[in-house]
């Protein structure tokens, strides 16, 4: 059976996951308060509808409760977001994941029983920086204030060697999870893996430890 969700609020945000979650192949309500944003997305979604979704009725009468994953993308009207969650809460939505448009938004969807939140332009700002102060860090997506998991391109000073003759558990306390080598992923390779031109490390570690190996092993 396909998965159902719903999303709340077609911004670009909203609207871009509404795409992918089709793309993948699953069935969606797209719901907005403006018509004209409805419309746009009548061909796409499996479903549009045009609603208020402070509106507790409204809700119910559209049938949010049978979805099993619900996304809440308002952005501006933090209100409207607050009270939106407030109400998928308690008519008893299994999971909701929300934007937040800051650190108080965030603070009070968390209080009120939102699943996920999710702070989009922060984190790829986070991302981007990253990315800009090094020429090896290809993404960066934040575990925690203090843990992250970075993907890493190899340079020549890693190339050839195993991971066993650079000892990088021991010397930086990142663990490499992944190497990206083309079209193949190695999920947790071995001590004896050779580290090859072009590869792409997955590590995991504090934000301190993977900045120390960025710099010091490459
Ligand atoms: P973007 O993702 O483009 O940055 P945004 O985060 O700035 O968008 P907005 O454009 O403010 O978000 O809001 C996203 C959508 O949420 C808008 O299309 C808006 O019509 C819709 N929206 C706002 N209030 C409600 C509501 N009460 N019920 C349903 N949809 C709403
Ligand atoms: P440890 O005492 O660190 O757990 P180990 O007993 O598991 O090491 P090996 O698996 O043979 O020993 O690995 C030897 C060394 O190679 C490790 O101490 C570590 O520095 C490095 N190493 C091996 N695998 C990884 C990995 N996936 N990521 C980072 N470093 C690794
Ligand atoms: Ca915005």
């Amino acid at each position: 059976m396909k998965k159902e969700f719903a999303v709340i609020g077609l911004g670009r945000f909203g609207g871009s996951i509404v795409r992918e979650l089709i793309e993948l192949d699953a069935d969606v309500m797209a719901i907005d308060i403006s018509s004209e944003r409805v419309d746009e997305y009548a061909h796409i979604a499996t479903q549009a509808v045009a609603a208020d979704t402070t509106d507790e009725s409204v809700l119910r009468s559209i049938g949010i409760r049978n979805f099993e994953h619900v996304v809440v993308a308002i952005g501006e009207n933090i209100q409207a977001s607050i009270l939106t969650t407030l109400m998928l809460k308690e008519i008893g939505v299994k999971k909701i994941t929300v934007k937040a448009q800051n650190d108080s938004h965030e603070k009070v969807l968390r209080k009120i029983g939102a699943d996920q939140v999710v702070h989009p332009e922060r984190d790829m700002g986070i991302r981007i920086a990253n990315n800009m102060v090094s020429n090896n860090i290809l993404d960066y997506l934040e575990l925690s204030d203090e843990y992250s998991i970075a993907e890493i391109k190899a340079n020549d000073k890693l190339v050839g060697s195993t991971l066993i003759d650079l000892d990088i558990r021991a010397k930086y306390g990142v663990n490499i999870v992944a190497i990206k080598r083309g079209k193949h992923i190695l999920v947790s390779p071995q001590a004896i893996e050779k580290i090859r031109l072009e590869d792409i490390l997955i590590v995991i570690g504090s934000d301190e430890e993977i900045h120390k190996f960025e710099k010091k092993a490459l």
